[in-house]
């Protein structure tokens, strides 16, 4: 039986509700004080083990020499190396950054792979910068980080506008510097420079996975399961096409410019093929147009928010209508609408445990690299399925031994499986 009350933050001001480092802080608050950790403890798992800025000199295509400031925190690597991915985007800080180093730690964690957390980061635009100049800037970035970054160090990835193509410079980059080549040293690559397999399908079929247990405690078979997702993209359109295969009713699809609806569930694999056409998911013929901005607050049973962080606020939580919220995207319920989706006995599958399917596969490539031995699809994913039932096991057994909800207890798990390894390794003075 759940015991636990969530306490109700009220925020210095209307937007920190939107501040994901606060959002982050008051659930470490809640699970580290549930937990008993002692003020000493919660210092060290506060404190990020190692932040690195960079400037980095890099000549423009018209001759110019601009620079450019990279940040790399390792928040933890008390479980292993650090791991997480590098971000361009012109509002990068170090704040962010930080935030997003200990989200890592705390994901990784939860679904007890052997890294620790990490994040990187760019001050630029990519949308004014060639793909030469990106190239300059990523192998510079790379070069200023050589001696902080590698595969028993720091395993850095794919983040917002950073791709395959900006890991293959890295991983070059890396082996020019140390002389031979070294593919563990990111993951995301391309396959065939050492990628792995089901990589790109990873976080929208952990997604699939967790929901189809979420359902078993309900009871629900798939083929009654309705289905509301949020986000056509990479996370969305994939636990789409794989929850639709697995035989669940996709009633809604909702994107930034509009929401389509069939009660019967919609045809995935033609809406796809009709935004492919048509370079949006409105006006498609095996559905209804609906109302975007009410289309979360359908009668569902599960809601998959993958598109943004917020979008499930103290402002709109009590409008919600269903059993099960997936969180595919990274933080798309603010802290102060916990207290409300508990009240209203919303069952969550919280964001550090629904969408580590992508970081379980990137681990599943780190090893392959460093064994040099490749698995085939069927393996990755039977593996992927193995840890992704697991660590929701973990979590929901957790929950229930304490009397916490899903959310506090992947937290309390995750600071208790770091503060265990901290405890065992002893400090190094
Ligand atoms: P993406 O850009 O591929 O897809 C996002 C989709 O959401 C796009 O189609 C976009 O048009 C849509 N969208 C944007 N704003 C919207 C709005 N207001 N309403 C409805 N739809 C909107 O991004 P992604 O890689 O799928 O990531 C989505 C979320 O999942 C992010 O929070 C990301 O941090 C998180 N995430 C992604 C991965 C991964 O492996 N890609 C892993 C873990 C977490």
């Amino acid at each position: 039986m759940v015991t636990e009350s969530i306490p109700t933050i009220v925020p210095q001001s209307a937007d920190a509700e939107f501040n994901p480092l606060l959002s982050a802080e008051a659930r470490f608050d809640q699970a580290a004080e549930r937990l008993g950790l002692d003020e000493g403890m919660q210092k060290v798992l506060r404190s990020p083990a190692r932040e690195i800025i960079v400037h980095i000199p890099v000549q423009l295509d018209d001759g110019r020499l601009e620079v450019f400031t990279g940040y790399r925190v390792q928040h933890s690597i008390a479980r292993g190396p650090a791991k997480g991915g590098i971000r361009y985007a012109p509002d990068v800080s170090l704040d962010e950054v930080r935030a997003l180093a200990s989200w890592m730690t705390w994901k990784c964690a939860v679904v007890n792979i052997p890294f620790g957390g990490g994040k990187g980061g760019i001050i630029c635009d990519p949308n004014l910068l060639s793909t030469g100049e990106l190239e300059r800037i990523t192998r510079r970035y790379t070069a200023e980080l050589f001696e902080f970054i590698g595969p028993e160090i720091d395993v850095p990835a794919p983040d917002m506008n950073t791709n395959e193509q900006t890991m293959a410079w890295i991983m070059d980059t890396y082996s020019m510097h140390s002389r031979h080549t070294q593919t563990a040293v990111v993951t995301g690559k391309p396959i065939n420079l050492g990628g792995s397999r089901g990589r790109s399908e990873a976080t929208g079929r952990g997604c699939m996975i967790v929901t189809s247990e979420a359902l078993k405690r309900f009871g629900l078979d798939r083929a009654s399961t309705r289905v509301v997702i949020q986000g056509f993209g990479n996370v969305g359109g994939m636990s789409a096409k794989l929850m639709a295969q697995a035989g669940f009713k996709i009633v809604a699809i909702v994107e930034y410019d509009g929401a389509v609806y069939n009660t019967n569930g919609l045809d995935i694999a033609a809406l796809t093929a009709h935004r492919k056409e048509t370079g949006s998911v409105v006006d498609f013929p095996g559905g209804e147009n609906i109302d975007r901005d009410e289309a979360m607050f359908l009668d569902t049973d599960v809601l998959l928010p993958a598109a943004k962080e917020n979008v499930i606020t103290s402002h709109n939580a009590s409008r919600l209508r269903c059993k099960i919220l997936c969180e595919g995207a990274n933080g798309p319920t603010t802290h102060l609408a916990d207290s409300i989706l508990a009240e209203k006995g919303i069952f969550i599958v919280p964001d550090i445990l629904a969408n580590a399917g992508g970081v379980t596969v990137s681990y599943f490539e780190w090893v392959q690299d460093r064994q040099g031995y490749f698995w085939n699809e069927q393996l990755v994913n039977e593996r992927l399925e193995q840890i992704m039932v697991e660590s929701f096991n973990d979590v929901v057994a957790y929950a229930e031994k304490h009397g916490v909800h899903n959310r506090t207890a992947a937290y309390m798990l995750a600071l208790d499986r770091v503060a265990f390894a901290i405890k065992l390794r002893g400090l190094y003075a």
